[in-house]
């Protein structure tokens, strides 16, 4: 019998030629092991994804409920299922009015692929404006409108009518005009490097989309569902947008995605014609249960001011060690900016190797992305801090 690691290597379609192969045995809580016996304390999250850690009991709960009930019964949007109609309402009142509705997909790429849709078809028009250094998932639409050339060149040609600006730059305001549909962005950069939109600069974009009937879409895919200490990043900013794409940590671990926006604005996917947006599988009943199990306990728990704690902490720690540039981002959406490209390499696997388990991003190689769940234990954290401090330390003596 094969190993299921021959089978892995063997069966699944790989993405690069050196995956982490770690072999997962299990996962609770802020940690998981592999089936070496090996703990690992995971400061990352499936890449944004476990806020509430791995298996919480309360999205388990749910998912179990559920199971008993039903699993697929039709393609989304026809029959009328607890579990999304109750997600639905549990996110729409928790955001601003004008985003009462929400349309449920699978993954974030297709919360992104109906948001321009979406925008397309309501304000008929077709230019979409996104920014350099974006990242906004893998399919062709969500590609055309991601702002690295190195990944969307093996891919061309991609939608035509997309304009690309510098992220927090007025040169945009210039850009949007009465034939754009839509200004697609992460209100803080994930895989470019965590980078924050400046406060003045969003307002000034968000008042010419208003100015010119242009839709601003936010992409809070990674920093949504409390990651930043706000349910939703744009809260920091006081600045609303026409359509919020989610997904992530919203299922509390299953696969989930949707899009916000109003009534008005979704109007345009039931008529000329009907069904000219449909998904079999969006808003699957488990999935729209677990998250809707973890969005209640986010909220109930306070666990939101946690964020900005794990911030501090971090911050506390690490800030004044040798070969750390900076750390940026917002509560526990955070990039740790190191010295070289070696040093952050090193860093990596030697906390690797002592089970600590940190993240990359797609677009830069000086940047640790650090990404605890939030219901971390101070133990834990200052177990993970202790160990980043020390190999920070010795990686940079190393080097030198
Ligand atoms: N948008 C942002 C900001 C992301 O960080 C990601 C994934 O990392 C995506 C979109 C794509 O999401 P998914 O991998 O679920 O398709």
């Amino acid at each position: 019998m094969s190993t299921q690691e021959e089978l892995f290597y063997k069966h699944v379609a790989l993405t690069s030629d050196s995956p982490m192969g770690i072999t997962i045995s299990h996962a609770n809580g802020a940690v998981f092991f592999s089936t070496a016996g090996k703990r690992y304390i995971d400061f990352i999250s499936g890449i944004a994804v476990s806020t509430l850690g791995h298996r919480h009991p309360s999205v388990v709960q749910a998912i179990k409920n559920q199971l008993e009930k039903h699993l697929h019964v039709m393609v989304y949007g026809e029959f009328i299922q607890r579990p999304q109609a109750e997600f639905a309402a549990s996110i729409a009142t928790r955001l601003p009015e004008n985003l009462d509705r929400i349309y449920f997909v699978n993954s974030g790429t297709e919360a992104n692929e109906g948001a321009l849709k979406l925008a397309k078809k309501y304000t008929k028009r077709t230019r979409l404006l996104a920014f350099r250094n974006s990242y906004h998932g893998d399919t062709h639409g969500s590609l055309s409108v991601t702002g690295r050339d190195v990944y969307r060149d093996p891919y061309l040609p991609l939608l035509p009518d997309v304009h690309f600006y510098d992220f927090n730059s007025d040169e945009v305001l210039g850009g949007i005009n009465e034939e754009t549909a839509a200004v697609i962005m992460e209100p803080i950069q994930g895989e470019g490097g965590i980078i924050p939109a400046q406060k003045k600069w969003l307002s000034s974009v968000r008042q010419r989309c208003t100015e010119t009937g242009t839709l601003l879409i936010f992409d809070e895919i990674q920093s949504g569902f409390g990651r930043t200490g706000k349910l939703f990043a744009f809260e920091h900013y006081g600045v609303v947008p026409d359509i919020l794409c989610m997904a992530k940590a919203m299922g509390g671990g299953m696969p989930i995605g949707g899009f916000a926006s109003s009534t008005a604005i979704f109007k345009a996917f039931m008529y000329d014609p009907p069904l000219n947006h449909v998904t079999t599988f969006g808003g699957h009943p488990l999935s729209c249960a677990a998250g809707h199990a973890a969005l209640e306990f986010l909220c109930s728990n306070d666990l939101l001011s946690r964020a900005p704690v794990i911030e501090i902490l971090v911050k506390k720690a690490l800030s004044d060690l040798p070969g750390v540039v900076e750390i940026r981002g917002m509560g526990a959406m955070l990039g740790l900016v190191l010295e070289s490209r070696e040093l952050t390499q090193k860093v990596v696997e030697s906390c690797l190797s002592r089970g600590l388990l940190l993240g990359w991003t797609l677009h830069s190689n000086t940047l640790v992305r650090l990404a605890p769940p939030l219901i971390i234990s101070d133990e834990l954290l200052s177990q993970a801090l202790n160990i980043l401090s020390e190999e920070i330390i010795a990686c940079s003596i190393s080097l030198v």
